[in-house]
């Protein structure tokens, strides 16, 4: 998997402070998409074990408490992030437990094969759907477009 930014601290891209990594890789072409530069599987860079490691101890970091690990792109759930998503989903849900996961696809949660949905035990918000220009609206909380769902999976 490759990567294009990773925000040790944000508070922006879901509740609270945390941390997020915007992945490489989206099928989807929405028109409008805010983060066209992420779409190739290849542009960024590739996702280190350092990388991963990184994120591990920052959400352990007592210093500046984070409330969780946002996951965003790109997509998260394009098949070719599947194995390296599950794997950090599965390493903050054992090292870092208190640490809630949200993730962004453009997939609707109905679409994902069997393959993808491997992730969603691990997600504790997801929010999908395409970007769409006519539903586009800046005033939404954590979506660009009210097409898009928020999906909360635990309380
Ligand atoms: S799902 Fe997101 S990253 Fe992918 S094309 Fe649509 S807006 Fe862009």
């Amino acid at each position: 998997m490759n990567y294009h930014q990773y925000y040790p601290i944000d508070v922006v891209n879901g509740p609270g402070t945390r941390c997020t990594l915007f992945v490489s890789g989206c099928v989807h072409q929405c028109r409008g998409c805010y983060n066209q530069s992420t779409q190739s599987l290849n542009s960024g860079v590739p996702f280190t074990q350092e990388a991963e490691d990184r994120i591990i101890a920052d959400l352990k970091d007592e210093r500046i408490k984070r409330r969780g690990l946002s996951l965003s792109g790109g997509d998260p759930l394009h098949p070719a992030n599947i194995n390296d998503i599950l794997r950090i989903m599965k390493r903050v849900k054992s090292e870092c437990p208190d640490k809630d996961i949200w993730v962004w696809t453009g997939y609707e949660l109905h679409e994902l094969d069997e393959y993808q949905q491997q992730v969603l035990p691990y997600i504790d918000t997801l929010i999908d759907g395409k970007f769409e220009q006519d539903k586009a609206d800046p005033s939404l909380d954590w979506r660009g477009s009210s097409n898009q769902i928020i999906h909360t999976f635990t309380l």
